[in-house]
């Protein structure tokens, strides 16, 4: 019988978890494992009369990869879905290969030092995976994750050749707070006052934070704003997607979250470099992340829909064609089943779905893989079973 070890127990963890307890056939045991044991125990307490799923529960700090190992041995799982924190990427898959464990996660890995995240650590790991005969999946998100899927299945069932990809993220929710971030505030915001890039014609193009700006009119949203920024699946699209000629990331900001993050940003309370405050050194950002309100809460708060998809531009048959993936999520909808706004919950699902590709043999290579490297056929009709339908659309309007 499997058994699944799921670490972390935050926003995206608690989609993961009620998503396995949805799927007992697959998820028969899980272990929620996190640094805050509470946390865990509260899941298992909510959950364990509504499910065939069998729940336990562990205090662990990724960051000790010998406690890690412990847990792991006396544990014995099958595959461990990775839903802390990127900085724990490294250590976690250390504890993998020296236990024989499978892995998947939605985030590359990035030191806690720099705010730079690139596949480059994660994918030094390929041969020892390959020789220890396990899978890691990489970045099984919404995005990255269903983005590379999306890409995978359209090169496979639309194109002969993908010249140019556009990933539009939208988030159309309001949560009612002047300020909050939708998931982990330390990793979004590292993320959103970074310098923006693009892939074009073999290689990146940088640019200042939010530096383009263009407006798009989403299906079922309207028109919003969108800025472009760097995201990493730009750098394993641009390995594994054939004929590609530029790929760019939109995400929508109101004017009202970038004015209170110009606002930080000018004050010094996004800063990653730590500063002493009455005898202690403290990061900024912590600290702005201990004051914010936590993204799990924002779930009853939060209403309104996400649309996130590809537009994809190509040639098919000698003639050129368009066309566009997305997946439009309702927040006060994933309150309903799971507790969590859409955010969390875009997130969430394909990672539990990833990792039911592991277990069940339809994703099974040895070897370190970023989503887009497997077969998307099985996933894309999971995304449709288990709560994010997908859409299509032929004659898409195109980002300028
Ligand atoms: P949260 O901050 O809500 O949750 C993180 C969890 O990890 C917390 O429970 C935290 O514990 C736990 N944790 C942190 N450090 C450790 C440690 N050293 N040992 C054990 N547990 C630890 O984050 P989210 O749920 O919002 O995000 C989870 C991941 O999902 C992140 O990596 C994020 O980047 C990624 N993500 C990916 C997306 C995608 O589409 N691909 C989109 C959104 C997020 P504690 O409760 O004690 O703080």
């Amino acid at each position: 019988m499997a058994k699944t070890l799921i670490i972390g127990a935050g926003g995206v963890a608690s989609v993961v978890i009620h998503k396995c307890c949805q799927n007992p056939e697959v998820f028969p045991d899980i272990c929620i494992a996190s640094r805050t044991k509470s946390k865990c125990d509260y899941f298992k307490t909510k959950l364990e009369n509504q499910t065939k799923t069998k729940i336990s529960t562990a205090q662990v700090d990724a960051d000790n990869v010998g406690e890690l190992i412990a847990l792991i041995k006396d544990y014995k799982p099958e595959i461990i879905i990775n839903v802390a924190l990127p900085y724990q990427d490294l250590i976690i898959m250390e504890a993998c290969l020296e236990t024989g464990v499978h892995y998947l996660d939605t985030a590359n890995y990035e030191p806690l030092d720099t705010a730079k995240f690139e596949y480059k650590w994660q994918w030094a790991y390929r041969e020892r995976f390959e020789k220890a005969g396990l899978t890691a999946v990489l970045g099984c998100g919404f995005d990255p994750g269903v983005t590379g899927v999306f890409s995978a299945y359209t090169q496979k069932h639309h194109f002969d050749e993908i010249n140019y990809i556009d990933i539009l993220d939208a988030n159309a929710g309001d949560h009612g707070y002047p300020f909050a971030t939708n998931f982990n505030p330390e990793i979004n915001i590292r993320e959103v006052t970074a310098n923006g890039s693009y892939w074009e014609n073999g290689k990146f193009i940088e640019t200042e934070p939010m530096e383009i700006k263009r407006v798009y009119n989403f299906p079922e949203i309207g028109e919003k704003d969108m800025y472009l920024l760097h995201h990493e699946e730009l750098e394993s699209l641009a390995l594994n997607i054939k004929g590609i000629k530029r790929i760019r990331f939109f995400m929508t900001f109101s004017q009202n979250y970038l004015n209170h993050l110009k606002v930080l940003e000018n004050v010094g309370m996004t800063s990653i470099v730590p500063i002493d405050f009455e005898g202690k050194k403290i990061v900024p950002l912590q600290f702005l992340k201990a004051v914010l309100p936590d993204p799990s809460s924002l779930g009853p708060r939060t209403k309104g829909k996400t649309n996130i998809g590809c537009i994809y531009q190509g040639i098919k048959d000698g003639k050129p064609k368009n066309y566009y993936l997305y997946n439009v999520c309702v927040h006060e909808d994933c309150y309903k089943e799971v507790g969590s706004q859409a955010i969390s919950y875009t997130t969430g699902v394909p990672a539990m779905i990833g990792a039911m590709m592991v277990l069940t043999g339809k994703w099974k290579k040895s070897g370190v893989y970023n989503v887009e490297e497997f077969d998307p056929d099985p996933f894309m009709d999971a995304l449709n079973k288990w709560g994010l339908p997908w859409k299509e659309s032929f004659d898409p309007e195109l980002v300028n």
